[in-house]
């Protein structure tokens, strides 16, 4: 019998900012939580879903206290980076594009609204 692949543990087990030089962050909380209030998942940009699974951790660095919030797809991606990291890469490069949309979308509303 193959030992069962415990998702959720994996995925917390991942370092989401390996290969960043960061500044001495401490982790205080490091959990799998049922969303219910939603969020912005901090790999893919994209809107984490009330009543799915959440990673979510809360760290003490030298801007303060800072929580990063993951959408249920990422945390898969995280459980499975090791094996299958093109998962965890599309997930990345999703999150660019939403974002570079995002900032498009705000230059063209200023740009709006500088015009009146
Ligand atoms: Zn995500």
């Amino acid at each position: 019998m193959t030992k069962p692949f415990r998702w959720e543990a994996e995925a917390l087990a991942d370092d989401p900012f390996a290969g960043d030089f960061g500044d001495g962050e401490v982790a205080l909380s490091n959990k799998m939580v049922t969303t219910r209030g939603g969020g912005t998942c901090h790999t893919c940009a994209g809107e984490c879903l009330p009543g799915t699974r959440n990673r979510v951790l809360t760290e003490r660095g030298g801007e303060g206290l800072e929580t990063f919030r993951w959408c249920q797809s990422c945390c898969f991606a995280m459980a499975v980076y090791g094996i299958r990291p093109s998962i965890g890469d599309a997930r990345f490069a999703l999150g660019e594009e939403r974002r570079a949309a995002a900032r498009e979308a705000a230059d063209t509303l200023n740009l709006e609204n500088a015009r009146g």
